[in-house]
């Protein structure tokens, strides 16, 4: 399995699956709110929250 990481600076993230076999259609996944993370159940991308990120809905 691909365990490609991808940075972003959003708790909301909109994943296609990139131009590989892996493609699917576009859906937007939701970081959790503790682990500021989340794996794509389509293509097993595991995005994370950049560092220092400014997010609006940090407690
Ligand atoms: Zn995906």
């Amino acid at each position: 399995m691909d365990d490609e990481i991808i940075e972003v600076e959003t708790l909301t993230v909109a994943c296609d699956g990139g131009n590989g076999p892996l493609g699917h259609p576009n859906v937007y996944l939701h970081l959790d709110d503790a682990s500021h993370d989340v794996v794509c159940p389509y293509c097993s991308r595991h995005f994370v929250l950049k560092e220092g990120a400014d997010v609006a809905a940090r407690h």
